[in-house]
């Protein structure tokens, strides 16, 4: 298979810092890191700002930060540091330099002395560079150098022929090389354009596999070109299925975007995650299972679970529509999962951010009650801050959301006041106690259930959305809950105003 003895899999992710992390480009990195982690390999991060013009200050951090929360480690990199180093594009511009002028020195690239409306005419004329440079003389070259005019340098293309490059997803890949450019190697500037830089560092820092977006696989034959005119031993290749838009229709757009059927915005940027209160093991087993799934129908499964299972001949060639009505579902799944404690935790700084001081033996008290109900962390604010308010300070909510369906404001409060003496006279003021005690007061007084526990619910909680009332009750305790459907009575009394 894909291994070749003796060399280790060292897989790498390799971003342009242009900003945010755009969730597309995470799951290509984390194809590639599963690849790693399965067979014991390392995985490396480098940088690729070699179009300064699009570099974004901060990228770096951005994505350090990203990776971290989804607990994918990343061996080498930037600020991390490792033997093949540094891991900046822009800091390695010497070597690129050395590599293309060894390219010319060898005939396999040349300058290229186009001047930007020599390119500007052909464009015009429909085609692409018409190599115009590609046969001067050395003498030639070197005197319009001399002459102080700008080049590029550009690589050789076999004009004819054929080149077959094997895709560890999709197999052979044929192209014909009549259909590719003469390609800048490096720039004016001394800069080098992606297609040097990336095969001079995959080679140096020993890259065994290239895991990157099939966006790149018609510059494949390319890259097989330059790696077999450097002379050195190519890594295999795996060309990731991308992101599609939820409805299909074209890559997952880099803005934040309402695509979701109930108009909910749906989150691309990896920070989006983390605000929206998913839980990082969710979205990596969310993005796993996008054109890759675990291989008997199991749709949840661990991070560790798909490591052991990964192989990369399993990706699904085919592009993905981002499959975002999963992801509330398995959210939801893994806090369902959680134990208590480490839900405690999680929803702590959410409570907080939202101005509550949450009290920890309480919060370990509600957790059991939310298990069921979140499908993301921040839903805990509107559905049980209240838990955690002042409740010296709670008011009863408007009689809108005392008065139940089918209920008046008489029947309200005549239900309301009928519970306090079942209430006040339970012997233990257990949720089951309370519910059995209530089911029988609403049979006796020809109340629903429904009608009875959800004028509770909203008497003690000022919400129509709560945990169950019961328990609910049972935390607030029987002094407050009592004291909260007075509260309500009262305000069911006053004349409306
Ligand atoms: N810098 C390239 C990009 O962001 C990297 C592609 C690759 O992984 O080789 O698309």
């Amino acid at each position: 298979m894909s291994i070749r003895p003796g060399n280790p899999v060292r897989t790498r992710y390799a971003p342009s810092p242009t900003g945010p992390q755009h969730i597309g480009g995470i799951r290509s990195a984390l194809f590639g890191w599963l690849f790693a982690r399965h067979h014991g390999g390392q995985f490396i991060l480098r940088i690729e700002d070699t179009d300064q013009k699009r570099s974004v200050p901060g990228s770096l951090e951005r994505i350090l930060e990203s990776f971290a929360w989804l607990g994918m480690d990343i061996d080498e990199g930037p600020r991390i540091g490792g033997e093949y180093g540094p891991y900046i594009q822009s800091e390695r511009l010497e070597l690129y330099q050395t590599w293309a002028k060894w390219l010319v020195e060898k005939g396999q690239a040349y300058k290229c002395f186009a001047t930007s409306e020599e390119l500007a005419e052909m464009r015009a004329s429909g085609g692409g560079y018409d190599r115009r440079y590609r046969d001067l003389s050395t003498a030639q070259a070197d005197n319009l150098e001399a002459q102080g005019k700008p080049y590029v340098i550009r690589f050789k293309m076999p004009r004819s022929g054929q080149t077959t490059g094997v895709d560890l997803i999709r197999g052979d890949v044929v192209f014909d090389n009549a259909q590719l450019q003469d390609a800048v190697l490096l720039k004016s500037d001394g800069f080098p354009t992606y297609h040097l830089a990336h095969i001079v560092d995959d080679y140096h820092m020993k890259i065994s596999h290239v895991t990157r977006a099939v966006e790149w696989l018609p510059s494949y034959p390319l890259h097989i070109r330059i790696w077999e005119a450097l002379g050195w031993d190519k890594p295999q290749f795996a060309h990731l299925p991308v992101l599609l838009n939820p409805n299909g229709k074209g890559k997952l757009s880099k803005r934040k975007q309402q695509f979701a059927a109930d108009g909910k915005s749906v989150p691309v940027l990896a920070h989006e995650f983390i605000d929206a209160g998913y839980l990082p093991e969710a979205v990596m087993n969310f993005l796993t299972n996008i054109g890759w799934n675990f291989g008997d129908n199991r749709e949840v499964f661990s991070t560790a679970a798909a490591i052991e299972r990964f192989k990369l001949e399993a990706v699904n060639p085919a592009n993905s529509a981002y499959p975002i009505a999963k992801l509330d579902w398995l959210n939801s799944q893994y806090i369902q999962d959680s134990t208590v404690d480490d839900l405690a935790r999680r929803l702590k700084p959410v409570l907080e951010a939202a101005g509550y001081a949450v009290d920890d033996d309480r919060l370990r008290r509600v957790v059991p009650l939310l298990q069921v109900r979140l499908k993301t962390l921040n839903e805990v604010v509107p559905m049980a801050g209240f838990f955690f308010a002042d409740w010296e300070a709670f008011e009863a909510p408007p009689t809108e959301i005392l008065i139940q369906r089918k209920m008046d404001s008489a029947g309200t409060a005549a239900v309301l006041s009928g519970s306090l003496p079942v209430l006040e006279d339970l012997d233990e003021f257990s949720h089951e106690a309370q519910y059995s005690a209530m089911a029988a007061y609403a049979k006796a007084t020809g109340y629903k259930n429904g009608q009875v526990f959800g004028s509770l619910r909203a008497a003690v909680t000022g919400q129509r959305v709560s945990p169950p009332t019961f328990e609910t009750m049972e935390i607030l305790g029987r002094a407050e809950s009592i004291r909260r459907i007075e509260l309500a009575l009262q305000a069911l009394r006053q004349p409306a105003s």
